[in-house]
């Protein structure tokens, strides 16, 4: 059984050990060790990564009670081995994971709800409560989490005897029958778990609650905290800032200048819109030909030839074809009072490799090949 250095001290960076076994894996080798600093993924945490004896080690499993290195080379049976963890990124998911107690804790406390899903991504993680929470409530809860980090209150762990675990009253996903093991912030929370966390709250630095919606019948949050909330704040700083330049706003009042930029821009397209269309009626090039009305516009789109052709028919019965030359032949429209425009469109697909149609009395489309006088003879022998 290999002595387990993580649930003691989680701050032990590095460590010698004994080599009990390597096996060869699918892509690198299983080492096993006498003791270990190296956290096997659990408890919603992921392994930690490192160095064991010059091989890089980049996972960590418990598999039947042994700890498995995986390591990218082979090491030798009975060798005495350094091993070194990368610190940084196990500090910083003891961070988010010591966060994740406290804000557990409180909601526990204020609310009554369990934790009853709990997933650690590289930057945020969410938590999943047993209730509904609202806006106010999850702004309470995050200011009570940021104070308990103020308060910076010492962080145990400890394993209690069974007598002892029966008066003890705290949290767990699990029913643990041996082994228990106790994280307690104290006057925060009290609660099973077998991953390492923080030695006080202090270091768990700013927590910061993103985002929240319902899940199941409760509420799922995501969260950041240390390290990644203030990153993710001086992102969010930097790029504030340039919308507050280019606005001419103040940090208060951004907000409101993008909502009114978003009208404006709505306006403008609206306004767009409608000058175009009117454009395309007053430069459309149309003809009457035979019993039909021909006629061209410039970089119209499909929405301007609809409103001229609504614009003719009023006082045109036959058939209105307009077209538009694009970067690839076409678009079209053809309208008919009554019946007609989606055969004048299926003439026009094959002819001049097309695609489109529509109803009896207007179809739209758009042809590769665009030539004025070939166009006219099919409308010719059709009307
Ligand atoms: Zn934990």
């Amino acid at each position: 059984m290999t002595e387990k250095l993580f649930e003691v001290d989680s701050y032990c960076k590095k460590f010698d050990a004994k080599v009990l076994s390597c096996v060869e894996c699918d892509g690198g080798f299983y080492v096993t060790l006498d003791r270990t600093a190296f956290f096997p993924e659990g408890g919603g945490q992921a392994s930690d990564r490192g160095f064991l004896g010059g091989a890089a080690v980049s996972d960590v499993q418990i598999s039947d009670g042994d700890i498995l290195h995986k390591t990218d080379k082979p090491l030798n049976v009975g060798s005495t081995v350094c091993g070194e963890i990368d610190w940084e990124l196990r500090f910083s998911r003891m961070q988010s994971h010591t966060a994740e107690h406290i804000v557990s804790g409180i909601v526990h406390r204020e609310f009554g709800y369990s934790n009853v899903g709990f997933h650690m991504s590289e930057r945020t993680m969410t938590v999943d409560f047993s209730g509904k929470l609202c806006d106010c409530d999850i702004a309470r809860v995050e200011r009570l989490a940021n104070e308990a980090v103020y308060k910076n209150a010492a962080v145990n762990v400890f394993f209690p005897t069974k007598e002892e675990a029966s008066a003890l009253d705290y949290r767990s996903k699990l029913d643990i029958a041996e082994g228990l093991r106790i994280v307690e912030i104290e006057g925060i929370d009290v609660c099973a778990c077998c991953a390492p966390h923080l030695k006080r709250s202090g270091e768990a630095g700013a927590i910061k609650i993103i985002d929240f919606c319902p899940f199941k019948s409760g509420t799922r949050i995501e969260m950041t905290a240390g390290i990644f909330a203030y990153e993710d704040h001086a992102l969010l700083h930097s790029s504030n800032k340039r919308i507050m330049g280019l606005l001419s706003a103040s940090r208060e009042a951004v907000d409101d200048a993008v909502s009114k930029l978003c009208d404006t821009v709505a306006a403008l397209k609206s306004e767009n819109a409608s000058l175009s269309r009117r454009l395309a009626l007053y430069e459309l090039d149309k003809t009457e030909l035979g019993g039909a009305m021909i006629g061209y516009a410039k970089s119209a789109s499909y929405d301007d030839l609809r409103y001229c052709a609504n614009s003719i028919s009023e006082g045109f019965a036959a058939p209105i074809i307009l077209l538009s030359e694009c970067d690839e032949g076409a678009i079209y429209v053809v309208a008919c009072r009554e019946s007609g425009a989606r055969a004048i469109s299926a003439a026009l697909n094959s002819a001049f490799s097309g695609k489109g149609g529509g109803k009896d009395n207007y179809a739209q489309g758009k042809i590769s090949v665009f030539n004025k006088s070939d166009i006219e003879a099919l409308i010719k022998g059709l009307i």
